[in-house]
């Protein structure tokens, strides 16, 4: 018998946890334990692998120089892409109004409004003091901070630290064999992430907001064809339709999980096995990716916007829709790659153009619903950086060898 490769077990196990949720309702909660498993499985390799590749990366590039030119272009790419997204989000809600004519009340537990970050410390925020701390919190920022710094230094030391290199070489590799391992249970994990959702919401509560989501979800995926399929296929010359295949698992993984940093082993996995991604841009890329570029987070937030004034009956003028795309585009990168982060910083955006606050009760129960798509989109524009940032170093390879 033909074995089933592992991208078709994971959607036969999609399919489904959507079939039987929708079959047995809410009791399908008992499912759950099988979910988390899969997502506990594959957060423990995150720091590790992080940590272990991304070290070896540097070392190995060995010119910090390089470094900045890869951090410069992916930061651009992420900046531009997601302004984009916010645009786009923007545009169709200012062409569907999903918000006018609504009619629900306003629960009265209001969203705590979220203090604004100021910059100065945000940046000083990425150097740890503490880099152990950093490992122990997860704080992904601090963690790629501190591991460019030891590629660095293990880069200029050569030969003198060939052994901390090797042995940050064979970690990454044991980390890449755990991933392995762990994704083989992927489908199980997925129908244990999926089959509760739709248990839980039955059509009932999806119906009211039906319009807000269809706007969010056809957003997420017109930015996905137009703008990650025109890069990949002007940077890179490869084609869209195998990136979205090649990307698929850790897209599906993302919509299951609602978790960008989670699925990070998963997304760099899939950009290295199938994009042909070198491991030295993946693993400089993305984990900076997962951790400030959300294009789905941001266009979330643009289409929340309008719709909570639309409900309110309040026009939003050019302007203030220009200071929705700034605010939108700042709230994502200072949004977490967990799930629920986007709805937080959404507050942000809210607050930036003078709306009330407690509006955001109306999205609340459905964002989970929400949630799946914004982060799928997240993490499938980390990996079109990848794939773009890849193929501008191959070209300049190319030229110098030349
Ligand atoms: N859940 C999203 C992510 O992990 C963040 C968000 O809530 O928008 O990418």
């Amino acid at each position: 018998m033909k074995k089933i490769g592992l991208l078709t077990q994971i959607l036969i196990a999609f399919v489904i946890a959507i079939i039987l949720g929708a079959i047995v309702g809410p009791s399908i909660e008992v499912v759950k334990p099988l979910g988390d498993l899969f997502l506990r499985l594959i957060k423990f390799i995150i720091v590790p692998l992080v940590l272990a590749s991304l070290v070896v990366g540097v070392a190995g590039t060995g010119d910090i120089k390089r470094i900045g030119r890869m951090g410069g272009i992916t930061f651009v790419y992420y900046i531009v892409t997601t302004a984009i997204a916010v645009t786009i989000g923007l545009v169709l809600a200012n062409i569907f109004r999903p918000g006018s004519g609504l009619d629900m009340t306003l629960s009265s537990d209001t969203a705590e409004p979220t203090a604004t970050p100021n910059v100065v410390d945000t940046i000083l925020g990425i150097i740890p003091t503490n880099p152990i701390a950093s490992l122990v919190e997860t704080n992904m920022l601090q963690i790629i901070f501190f591991a460019i710094f030891i590629g660095i230094a293990i880069a200029m030391l050569g030969e003198k630290a060939k052994t901390v290199y090797n042995f940050f070489d064979e970690f990454a590799e044991i980390m890449y064999k755990i991933t392995n391992i762990v994704m083989k249970t992927a489908p199980i994990g997925v129908f244990g992430l999926i089959a509760p959702i739709v248990g839980q919401y039955g059509v009932s509560v999806l119906l009211p907001l039906i319009k807000l989501i269809l706007v969010v979800y056809a957003g997420c995926i017109l930015h996905a064809v137009l703008v990650y399929s025109g890069s990949v296929k002007i940077f890179s010359k490869q084609s869209p339709l195998k990136f979205f295949k090649g990307i698929a698992p850790a897209s599906l993984v993302a919509f299951s999980t609602s978790s960008s940093s989670g699925t990070l082993p998963i997304t760099m996995k899939s950009t290295e096995e199938n994009l042909g991604v070198s491991k030295k841009v993946s693993s400089f890329v993305l984990p900076l990716g997962a951790t400030i570029n959300m294009d789905g987070t941001a266009l979330y937030q643009g289409v929340c916007v309008l719709f909570i004034a639309q409900f309110m009956g309040i026009e939003l003028s050019i302007t203030q829709q220009l200071i929705i795309v700034l605010t939108a585009t700042l709230a994502s990168i200072g949004t977490a790659g967990v799930p629920g982060a986007g709805l937080i910083m959404l507050t942000m955006v809210v607050t930036a153009v003078g709306l009330p606050l407690e509006a955001i009760a109306l999205v609340a129960g459905v964002d989970r619903i929400l949630d799946m798509i914004r982060t799928s989109v997240n993490v499938t524009g980390d990996a079109s950086a990848a794939v773009v940032v890849n193929a501008l170093e191959e070209k300049r390879d190319l030229k110098a060898f030349w």
